[in-house]
């Protein structure tokens, strides 16, 4: 079993590198393209009535890439393969796949229990809406 198109979401903040070093691994045992994706959540309407306008946006999108591409290059993802979408995680996730024909996501999941898994996360939604598999990486508690 290969996987051709692999990739891998990542929310940037602690564990996103335990994720990428294994993203990478695998696709290089694989000879798969790995794209990498980060969503940057759109600000609900009144935030931007007070503080006014797109501009925050455009600055978090811009945050957003500079840091995507630190990682990329660390993990030696090519620069087109590089994606930071504005838009619901989620959705974007599944989407961004689709559009590339990905054949596996991967995504971080911290293992929640009790409310939390009933609550749902990133990681339970991408696993029931992708129309690939889907690799869920433990993140270990603090
Ligand atoms: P969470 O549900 O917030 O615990 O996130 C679980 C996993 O979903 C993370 O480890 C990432 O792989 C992915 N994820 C969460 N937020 C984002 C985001 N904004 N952009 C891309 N991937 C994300």
């Amino acid at each position: 079993m290969k996987y051709k198109r692999i990739l891998v979401a990542t929310d940037l903040m602690e564990g996103a590198e335990v994720i990428l070093k294994k993203a990478s691994e695998l696709a290089k045992q694989m000879k798969a393209d790995l794209h990498i994706l980060h969503v940057v959540e759109p600000l609900p309407g009144y935030g931007y009535a007070f503080i006014g306008s797109a501009e925050i946006e455009v600055e978090l999108v811009k945050e957003a890439k500079s840091q995507l591409n630190k990682l990329a290059k660390k993990y030696e993802v090519d620069t087109k393969h590089r994606h930071v979408e504005i838009g619901p995680t989620k959705v974007e996730i599944t989407r961004i796949a689709e559009d590339f024909d990905a054949d596996l996501i991967i995504v971080g999941s911290h293992g929640h229990s009790g409310f939390g898994a009933l609550l749902g996360s990133t990681a339970n939604a991408v696993v029931h809406n992708a129309k690939c598999d889907v690799l869920t990486v433990r993140l270990k508690e603090e």
